[in-house]
């Protein structure tokens, strides 16, 4: 009996180590990893000379079938997990949402029907909670022991998702004893909204109004304000898409005095600008999402914060409106505008390229960043997010000198922009694996719907 499958000569990476060698796959699993492995049996070889061999991306923050503001996020579970295999990322965690009055099980429910016929990859979820009375606080510990054990709350959107104080103490409360993680939505709602409402009576409600009415001090200020309540539940806390230094400076301060903090940044707040508000007519629609862009200047304090582990995972937050009906919703007035941009298939190559090609980090480091820790943080650690024997054979052959320049004319995403439009990555996915099946190769899509499994998660380990 021979493997299933053996990459043969790849240099494979992992977060700790790089070396030349093969990798054998039997059953889905990673079988043996060595040299010169026995191929005469082996049902498929594939060469991975001259290129590198990756655990599969593992991006934590995606809305795929999402309803927001009167539509719904343009990828569905297909053509979002077949994108993401494209950019090699081949497992999701998305968001179940819990609506006011509802039961934690009916969004996790109504979200596992989205997902389960339609996910070409591994796929799990956290579970967003808007109204958290006691019923709700029994079910976050049932949802943990089932295998959802993460929890997104919101300190913005007022009327909407957001929490109190209180109810967002008792979730750190809760899972301080059940082991869960809180994922975070740092940003003030209640200021956020009477600046709006402001910005909105004195005629300002052009898209670039959706970035200047949400200061970085609202996102500082909240962070902070997550942070302090969970060290005093004794809980961990997980800030989502990070946008700013002012941000970054109270995770830092955090993580200095030892406390099991974590935040994650994504691609637009490293390569995307105020400056793309710089656009004719209404086009700067295709850039409202939240937290906005920034000054410039922030990108750089992010990448440091990246290379120096003040930041620990880059997820996308990927959320796709199509510029045409959707954004369109919000001409003449930016707060209609549906929030969110498109990106789940970019992250490896934009991250590698402005991370590893560009000097700032080493391979095992992008590896850590966008596989092995999302994995340890959120319960899929060792099956995710490394190479190592009894792990799924979710794998990624990557070519490091690759030029690829992304636009929505080639990408695979059903929207009808880029966020990055024109922008030259070095490094892009060649043949791309999920459970040992070649998904992804020759830039064509060889994987099925329904495919992917929903995966129970066990519960945070420090990273
Ligand atoms: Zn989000």
């Amino acid at each position: 009996m021979g493997f299933d499958t053996i990459i043969a000569n790849g240099r494979v990476v992992t977060a700790t180590d790089t070396y030349t060698g093969d990798i054998a796959i039997t059953h889905g699993k990673i079988d043996a990893v060595g040299k010169s492995l026995p191929s005469e049996n082996a049902g498929k070889i594939i060469d991975a000379g001259g290129r590198y061999v990756f655990p599969g991306g593992i991006d934590v923050h995606t809305h795929l079938d999402m309803p927001f503001g009167g539509t719904t996020s343009a990828d569905d579970f297909e053509t979002g997990t077949r994108a993401a295999a494209f950019g090699g990322t081949t497992c999701l965690i998305d968001f179940a949402i819990q609506y006011k009055g509802q039961t934690l099980r009916t969004a996790f429910d109504t979200w596992m029907q989205k997902a389960s016929a339609r996910a070409v990859s591994d796929y799990s979820f956290h579970c967003i909670i808007t109204d958290l009375a006691d019923a709700q606080l029994e079910e976050m510990n049932a949802l943990v022991r089932e295998g959802v054990t993460s929890f997104k709350l919101f300190m913005a959107y007022p009327g909407v998702f957001m929490l109190d104080d209180g109810s967002i103490f008792k979730a750190f409360q809760a899972t301080a004893k059940n082991g869960g993680l809180v994922c975070m939505h740092a940003e003030n709602g209640n200021a956020i909204d009477v600046i709006v409402q402001q910005a909105l009576a004195a005629g300002k409600k052009s898209p670039k109004y959706h970035a200047l009415t949400r200061p970085t001090t609202a996102e500082a200020e909240a962070t902070s304000r997550a942070i302090a309540l969970a060290e005093m539940a004794g809980a961990p806390v997980y800030i989502v898409h990070l946008s700013c230094n002012d941000a970054l400076e109270k995770v830092r301060e955090a993580r200095d005095r030892g406390l099991p903090v974590y935040a994650e940044t994504c691609p637009q707040y490293l390569y995307l600008s105020l400056d793309n508000f710089d656009v004719p007519g209404f086009e700067g629609a295709k850039y409202v999402f939240t937290p906005p862009l920034r000054e410039k200047w922030h990108q750089e304090k992010l990448w440091q914060g990246l290379t120096r582990d003040h930041l620990q995972v880059v997820s996308t937050d990927h959320c796709p409106f199509c510029y045409k009906e959707q954004k369109e919703m919000g001409i003449g007035d930016f707060t209609k505008i549906p929030n969110g941009g498109p990106g789940v298939e970019h992250r490896m190559s934009l991250i590698y390229s402005g991370g590893v090609a560009g000097g700032r980090f080493s391979v095992n480091r992008f590896v850590e960043l966008v596989s092995t820790t999302p994995a340890k943080l959120f319960g899929l650690y060792p099956r995710k997010g490394t190479i190592a024997v009894g792990s799924d054979a979710d794998l990624v052959i990557f070519d490091p000198n690759r030029k690829h320049t992304i636009s929505a004319k080639s990408h695979h995403m059903r929207v009808d922009y880029s966020m990055f439009e024109g922008i030259e990555v070095t490094g892009m996915p060649d043949v791309v694996l999920s459970h040992g099946r070649v998904i992804v190769e020759a830039e064509k899509f060889l994987g099925r719907p329904g495919a992917g499994e929903f995966l129970k998660r066990s519960t945070y380990t420090q990273p």
